[in-house]
């Protein structure tokens, strides 16, 4: 079975689980050594399917691209995988529930696409994969969990909202090319 293939069982499995969500799953390349997980998809990634492609994840794929990077380079995912909503149909960020009922899918996606280098993005996806400590402590680090070494980064609509902290969420990311292979 590809990798494909595999991730098909898992999606599947997530779409009988929340039948009634509209759900995004992964974009980028199953084959790429570099995966990056952010917290949940927005408005704009429930509209196109896909993570990653609103106001933030326009940020973060310039920033790739003007440090040599192509989307397909990476595997791009979230650790909840539908739009949390208020009952007005306002975004929430992920309750610690929600990511605790998605972490074991979350743990098998990670093992098939057997990424050398996991890139969290933001707190809550930071905490979601058991690292603990702020992000102004842990930015720009490695950490190993899974077994894996996972680099911690600003989840790009930090930087939207404090532009201040741009240049560390651009070196940080410079770090994938020294972390990786
Ligand atoms: N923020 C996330 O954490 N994930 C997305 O896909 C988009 C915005």
């Amino acid at each position: 079975m590809t990798k494909g293939q595999k991730l098909e069982l898992i999606q599947n499995a997530i779409r009988k689980a929340y039948p009634k969500k509209r759900l995004v799953f992964s974009d980028g390349s199953p084959d790429a050594n570099i995966m990056i997980i952010g917290e949940a998809p927005g408005v704009e990634e429930e509209k196109q399917g896909k993570p990653f492609v609103g106001r933030a994840g326009k940020l973060l794929n310039v920033t790739l691209e003007t440090l040599g990077w192509k989307r397909s380079d990476f595997y791009i995912s979230n650790i909840v995988k539908y739009r949390p909503q208020d009952e007005f149909g306002g975004t929430l960020t992920p309750t610690p529930e929600e990511i605790e009922k998605f972490r074991p899918a979350l743990e098998k996606e990670i093992a098939v696409v057997d990424p050398e280098l996991i890139v969290v993005l933001g707190k809550i996806s930071m905490t979601g994969l058991g690292i603990e400590g702020s992000m102004a402590a842990n930015r720009g680090k490695v950490f190993e969990k899974l077994g894996r070494n996972i680099l911690v980064i600003y989840h790009p609509a930090a930087i939207l909202r404090n532009i201040n902290l741009e240049p560390l969420f651009r070196e940080d990311l410079a770090k994938i090319r020294e972390l990786t292979a």
